[in-house]
């Protein structure tokens, strides 16, 4: 078979863009037939995949990387995702417990991955994965193999009963379900809690949220451990710092670290010195437990919301020292409040939604030219004073 696919692609090459993509999506199809999907289950799944452009186009950005951390934190960490964590802490206290009891695993850093991950279930993704998939493999720049990898063990996890075909919904990516696994995270790690056989990250909370916590406790998660402290530094620090910097605390505490309240440094255990905004920003100590976090989706600022959305559900206080800026991001119900206000001042940004996408960007722009500022697009506390109430 092998060598005949190899041929039949070679020559939809030489017949144009649109032929090879038909031939690869053809050979994903016997691909995923070969492992035991069912042929009618795999010609459903690619009957009409076709190029999601897009898809393409959202392979080529990553938020963490391009918004400020403050802009980050505020809609991520906001007061309706605290309020919504403390009522699904009380809601679903006793299956909690039974997961925390089963992996060891802080249950507030449970919930921030739901919360952060799908505003608790709300918005999973409507990416349908075998055409999402399809097109980062077929017509995607990069990593082909990887989401080719991702596109069959998405087409066996329907194979294997734990899945109908119609619930692979989810993000660009293939993240899906409560807590938005890769289908590859999802057939190693995923387990079924609520007993009824079926590993089901899709419909079913218990089976969602004791994958989630066996995922941590599988990255070194350690029972009782702390993962984050809000620390302050000395003036003008210029010392180590970094994830990987690790060090006793007795020694981060001889360099003038203090805990944000103030008070000394104590306990056993390293840690690592994150300042996402520089010295004169929040400071935090960053222990074994955010590598757990952080190994969920590889990036700091993630695992700062996480860890921090985690403490506000537990009932910890917000962040003690002010990110520095003069110009403090926004939460999500102040970037609605920002759009109606843009919407009233004639400007357009399509729906209020309180996702700053390329049309509400635009207003924004358009809004600051009006009011003399620098066009930046971005949404920020000055624009939404400017524009008034
Ligand atoms: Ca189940």
């Amino acid at each position: 078979m092998r060598p005949i696919t190899l041929v039949a692609s070679l020559l939809a090459v030489a017949a144009g863009p649109a032929a090879a993509f038909e031939a690869c999506v053809a050979d994903l199809e016997r691909a995923a037939i070969a492992r035991g999907v069912p042929a009618d289950v795999a010609a459903a799944a690619f009957a009409e995949a076709e190029r999601d452009d897009r898809v393409l186009a959202l392979a080529d950005r990553r938020p963490e990387f391009t918004l400020e951390i403050w802009d980050y934190m505020a809609f991520l960490v906001d007061a309706e995702r605290i309020a919504d964590g403390r009522a699904a802490l009380a809601e679903h206290r006793e299956l909690l417990a039974e997961i925390e009891a089963a992996y060891g695993v802080d249950r507030h850093v449970v919930l921030a991955i739901w919360g952060i991950e799908t505003d608790y279930g709300r918005r999973t993704g409507d990416h349908f994965l075998p055409h999402s998939l399809t097109t980062l493999v077929c017509a995607g720049e990069r990593r082909r193999d990887f989401w080719r990898g991702e596109l069959m063990a998405a087409m066996e996890l329907v194979a294997a009963g734990d899945l109908a075909l119609d619930a692979l919904y989810g993000s660009w990516a293939g993240a899906f379900g409560h807590t938005q696994f890769i289908p590859t995270s999802y057939r190693r790690l995923a387990v079924d809690f609520d007993g009824d056989g079926r590993r089901d990250l899709v419909d079913s909370i218990p089976d969602a949220l004791a994958s989630t916590a066996n995922y941590l406790q599988r990255a070194g998660w350690r029972t009782g451990a702390p993962f984050m402290i809000e620390v302050t530094v000395p003036e003008g620090y210029a010392g180590p710092a970094g994830r990987d910097a690790d060090a006793p605390l007795a020694s981060w505490d001889a360099r003038g670290v203090r805990r944000a309240d103030g008070a000394r440094l104590a306990g056993e255990g390293e840690a690592g010195l994150l300042l996402p905004a520089g010295p004169d920003g929040p400071g935090f100590l960053v222990f074994a437990n955010f590598d757990a976090i952080y190994a969920y989706n590889h990036a700091e600022s993630y695992a700062l919301a996480i860890s921090h959305l985690a403490d506000r559900i537990a009932g910890y206080p917000p962040l003690r020292t002010p990110w520095p800026t003069d110009d403090p991001g926004l939460s999500r119900a102040e970037r609605r409040e920002l759009q109606e206000r843009l919407i009233a001042a004639g400007f357009e940004v399509g729906e209020v939604d309180g996702l700053i996408g390329p049309n509400t960007r635009a207003a924004i722009r358009a809004a600051e030219e009006r009011f003399g500022m620098e066009p930046t697009g971005r949404a920020g506390r000055r624009i939404l004073e400017a524009l008034g109430g």
